[in-house]
């Protein structure tokens, strides 16, 4: 039996040397292994009881609709700046070069809601870190974060104290 990381592609020197890119092309192309990665991101959900998944652009697009739709749940994108058209709220975050904004509509969620994010890698956290700002600046309670990769050693965990995060596959 293959498993969800059989499925995906390393990339060394992408998209600079000395980075290894994990590709999840080659997990979504196989209908085997895009089941499998559903399924097991779905699993880390079994037990939580939640409102609406939220998933960042682009790929978290991917994963967390079928979340979503297998569950009866909303899904929200959090999306870059500028795309979203009625109002939103939106917020700066770092990356290694300069910085990135990312928006949500300003009713997307609504007060109370319980939310779980899914998207398909955590690297530096700081994406994850900026979105769960937004949505408890819109009244929503971060009951999971869930990814389909983690790469351990850039411990993006360490910004996400306090919440409950999991992970399909785990990079050293
Ligand atoms: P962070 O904010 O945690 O540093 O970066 C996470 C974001 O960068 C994710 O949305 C993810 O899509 C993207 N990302 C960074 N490195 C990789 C990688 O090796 N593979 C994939 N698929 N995405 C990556």
């Amino acid at each position: 039996m293959k498993k969800v990381e059989d499925y995906v592609r390393s990339i060394p020197d992408f998209p600079k040397e000395g980075i290894v890119f994990r590709d999840v092309t080659t997990v979504l192309q196989d209908p085997d292994g895009f089941q499998l990665a559903i399924d097991e991101i779905d699993n880390l959900l079994k037990d939580v009881d939640y409102d609406v998944v939220v998933g960042p652009e682009s790929r978290g697009f991917i994963f967390g609709v079928p979340i979503a739709y297998k569950n009866h749940k909303g899904f929200v994108p959090a999306r870059k700046k500028g795309k979203l058209p009625c109002e939103t709220v939106s917020m700066e975050y770092a990356l290694e070069y300069g910085t990135a904004v990312v928006e949500l509509h300003k009713d997307s969620i609504k007060p109370g809601q319980k939310v779980v994010i899914v998207d398909d890698l955590i690297a530096t956290g700081g994406t994850i870190e900026a979105i769960i700002k937004l949505i408890e600046e819109l009244g929503g309670e971060v009951v999971k974060v869930v990814f389909l990769m983690e790469l351990e050693g850039l411990k993006g965990r360490d910004k996400l104290k306090g919440y409950n995060v999991d992970a399909v596959i785990k990079y050293e």
